[in-house]
């Protein structure tokens, strides 16, 4: 069985502190994935997350040279030492880079300085045709004026925010996401999202209480995208891979394939492409 694939997502099997190479199903092969939270620190504390012995809070101070140095090994592994076939399924492509943490990457106060020297290094392997640039995100922190900046500075290679939004309705996401937002706040966010960035929304379902998402629940989220239809790339469902590490009271449980298919169902009434993950 090769290193990585879609199910072994090991990030410790390479012993590296910011960059990991990881076979994503999302992004369609392999994924360069940059960790900023080596603490553990989000700003949420959602009830699904699979980081164990999550905080709340920001990640500690980067060392940049140290990353600049992984993300140049990696590189020259990927590219120049046949990291592919040494490690990934045959037919495998290196995809993207993607700044998916242990927590909310835009927190860093050096998010924008490392989109910089990652694109420089993009461009120093000549791979700008070849990678997608991604954030996988809450969304708290786009309008950010360094995270908006950091992000537009981005004109040379594709790129992609995925913004995280499980649910529209207060309670839940309280609930879920352990955060007392407002849907306001998330449209500012969502907006400030699109005004520098191909946007695709990425929904956790999961089931609470033997419960399913109400009805009620999946036509508010329905409403609320309307207004994104045509300016949104595309909305990723999925639910849960692996169990919480949270503790929770609650009892949580992974939708099936079925029962999320007939959610997304319901959701292709908006003009976007819906994608169902399991
Ligand atoms: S936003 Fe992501 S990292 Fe933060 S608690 Fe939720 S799932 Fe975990």
């Amino acid at each position: 069985m090769a290193t990585l694939s879609t199910i072994n997502h090991d990030r410790k099997i390479f012993d590296k502190k910011y960059i990991y190479p990881v076979v994503s199903r999302r992004a369609g092969g392999l994924s360069l994935g940059i960790n900023l939270n080596t603490n553990n620190a989000c700003n949420w504390q959602c009830i699904y997350c699979e980081i164990p012995n999550l905080t709340r809070g920001k990640p500690e101070a980067i060392d940049i040279p140290l990353l600049k140095k992984e993300l140049y090994f990696w590189l020259e592994e990927i590219t120049q030492n046949n990291f592919l076939s040494k490690h990934t399924n045959p037919g495998t492509a290196f995809k993207d880079i993607a700044f998916s943490g242990n927590g909310e990457p835009t927190a860093a106060k050096e998010f924008s300085d490392i989109v910089s020297i990652v694109v420089e290094a993009v461009k120093d392997y000549k791979l700008e045709s070849q990678l997608t640039m991604r954030i996988i995100t809450n969304g708290s922190n786009m309008c950010d004026k360094s995270v908006q900046s950091g992000w537009d500075f981005i004109q040379s290679m594709k790129k992609e925010v995925w913004f995280k939004i499980d649910s529209v309705i207060h309670d839940e996401v309280k609930l879920i996401n352990q955060i007392n937002g407002s849907l306001g706040m998330t449209a500012k966010n969502l907006e400030a999202s699109l005004s520098v960035s191909p946007t695709i929304i990425q929904t956790c379902l999961i089931k609470v209480g033997g419960k399913l998402p109400s009805k009620k629940s999946i036509n508010a989220y329905i409403d609320f995208l309307k207004n994104y239809e045509d300016q949104l790339s595309g909305i990723h469902l999925y639910s849960l891979a692996r169990p919480s590490e949270q503790n929770i009271t609650l009892e949580i449980e992974r939708l099936t394939q079925i029962e999320l298919n007939q959610i997304a169902d319901k959701i292709r009434v908006l003009n976007l492409p819906v994608h169902a993950f399991i």
